[in-house]
């Protein structure tokens, strides 16, 4: 079903749909071109975290299945079937996919929001849409990508010409499974590579389906294969093969400095990571009316939308003395009620659970540690009781009176917590923005141009917004500084960054 029907589908019309699915959705490998099982035969339970009940078994891939489909993926390269492919070709095929990802929208919707228990509303209504976005924009730049002829003497052309790398994997993240997954396979395939994908095992469902529909569009079955399984076996397997020229990974701060590890005790691969973040949104003293409200608003979603589960949340609001108050009074007023707990799979609802109970425990311990440092929880603080208690759910919680050497204001929370830091000019705004080991995303709120370019330049992340948060569209570079990794995502420099450079000298005399 398209998303445009989806769109109009009620909470009960979404509670048969997902029963259905539990039943038929594909939970072995995509290897070759064809749903295989565990080559050792193993495979480990897919909780749902709304009530915390096994939606089904899936495959749980190893080394040896890692080792095939790079075998596979390693024939398919050298044969030319899609690295040689004429680059208006490979576009088509690509369209072609994203129209089959179109036509399957509420389908592969609902897989994210029953593995990870994102609001379907969310799903209809941003990350499918956003994935289309995101395979269109990398087949547009298929032939845009362009080799150079640099000046020489005269006798000579010099050129640098880019090509596919080769085998390359790809290791993503549950926040935004599909999402995450397709910034990292789109750009890989776009540039020709040969892509091998292991999703998170806590959203193992929908990559599936997706690297069906690449095949069913027409793409070849060994240009996108998909291993799901643990990170420790099939992902660490894939990050060590010595015939995979390159890893993308999405994840925690941790397990990139891993994939660094692996990368250096096998054949030096070249590894672009996607890390943690610590968001910090400066709200200076001039800020007053609609600016201010603005603000409020926008801190709000920028912290609460996907159960705060985003890499690049505002969870660090760090507000001028003058106007702390009148902020934390909006911020109650506003917030308190904004997202409320509920069955993702209601279209009415805007907070579903975190994405496992081990999840919600993490977040409730940063809490109470948070408490104890003397922070104050103005709202939220605790898991919902009632009948969502199964569930891995968090009440919307924001806490005030943090330092900023705080535990609340230093690790990455990933849940709906919001931390204020009271500062009291514009340099401690700054030094409390940058006292983080994190630089993905920050922002600064204020009617001063000229002081919003000194927070700009002087604010370490890789994407910085002024008056607004978790903006941005296809051509905007994304991805961190400091330890938030050393990538970027979506944008033409993404796709670049999927090829190699050669260099070819031609005497001509
Ligand atoms: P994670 O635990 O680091 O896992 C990410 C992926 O790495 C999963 O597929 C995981 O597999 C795999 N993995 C785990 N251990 C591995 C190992 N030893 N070797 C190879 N692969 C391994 O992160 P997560 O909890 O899924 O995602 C949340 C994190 O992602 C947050 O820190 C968030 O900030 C970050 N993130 C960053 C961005 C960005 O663009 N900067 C975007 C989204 C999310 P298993 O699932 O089996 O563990
Ligand atoms: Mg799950």
């Amino acid at each position: 079903m398209n998303l445009h029907d989806a769109s109009k589908l009620s909470h009960a019309d979404w509670q048969a749909k997902a029963a259905e699915l539990k039943k038929t959705a594909e939970t072995r490998l995509f290897i070759g071109g064809e749903f295989v099982d565990a080559a050792e035969g193993g495979t480990f339970d897919n909780i749902c975290p709304v009530d915390g009940s096994i939606i089904n078994k899936c495959a749980a891939g190893t080394e040896a299945d890692i080792n095939k489909a790079v075998t596979i993926a390693k024939a398919s390269f050298k044969s030319g079937e899609w690295s040689r492919l004429a680059p208006r070709d490979r576009m088509a095929i690509m369209y072609k996919w994203a129209d089959l990802i179109a036509q399957n929208g509420a389908e592969l919707a609902l897989m994210d929001t029953i593995d990870m228990g994102k609001p379907i509303t969310d799903m209809v209504e941003v990350d499918i849409p956003m994935c289309i976005d995101t395979i269109q924009y990398f087949a547009e730049c298929i032939d845009k990508i362009t080799g150079t002829v640099t000046a020489t003497e005269y006798d000579v052309m010099s050129t640098v010409l880019r090509e596919p790398i080769g085998v390359v994997g790809c290791i993503s993240p549950w926040n935004y499974p599909l999402l995450m997954a397709l910034w990292k396979i789109a750009p890989s395939l776009a540039a020709g590579n040969s892509t091998i994908l292991k999703p998170a095992e806590q959203s193992p469902l929908s990559c599936n389906r997706v690297a069906e529909l690449f095949v069913e569009a027409g793409g070849p079955s060994g240009a996108l294969q998909v291993v799901n399984g643990m990170g420790e076996q099939a992902g660490q397997a894939l990050a060590r093969h010595m015939e995979v020229s390159k890893i993308s990974f999405t994840g925690s701060t941790e397990v990139g400095k891993l994939i660094h590890v692996y990368s250096g005790e096998s054949n030096m691969k070249k590894v672009s990571l996607e890390c943690g973040g610590k968001g910090p949104q400066v709200f200076c003293e001039d800020l007053e009316g609609e600016l201010l409200d603005r603000a409020v608003q926008t801190a709000i979603d920028g912290i609460f939308f996907n159960m705060g589960e985003v890499c690049s949340a505002g969870s660090r609001l760090i507000v001028h003395s003058k106007i702390h108050d009148e902020f934390v009074a909006k911020f109650i007023e506003m917030g308190k009620g904004a997202y409320i707990c509920g069955d993702p799979l209601d279209p009415s609802v805007n907070l579903g659970p975190l994405v496992d109970h081990e999840s919600q425990s993490r977040v409730l311990g940063l809490i109470e540690t948070a408490k104890s440092e003397g922070g104050k929880v103005e709202f939220g603080g605790a898991a919902p009781a009632g009948e969502l208690q199964k569930g891995a759910y968090i009440i919307p919680t924001m806490i005030t009176a943090v330092n900023s050497n705080d535990t609340i204001a230093q690790l990455e929370a990933f849940g709906p917590v919001v931390a204020v830091i009271k500062v009291d000019s514009d340099d401690e705004a700054v030094e409390v923005a940058n006292n983080s080991i994190y630089g993905l995303q920050g922002s600064v709120w204020t009617d001063n141009y000229r002081k919003a370019m000194r927070f700009a330049r002087e604010i370490e992340c890789g994407t910085f917004l002024v008056n607004s948060y978790e903006e941005g569209d296809m051509t905007q570079p994304f991805g961190g500084f400091k330890q938030s990794g050393n990538a970027k995502d979506m944008c033409f420099e993404s796709l670049l960054s999927y090829t190699n450079s050669k260099a070819v000298w031609f005497r001509l005399n």
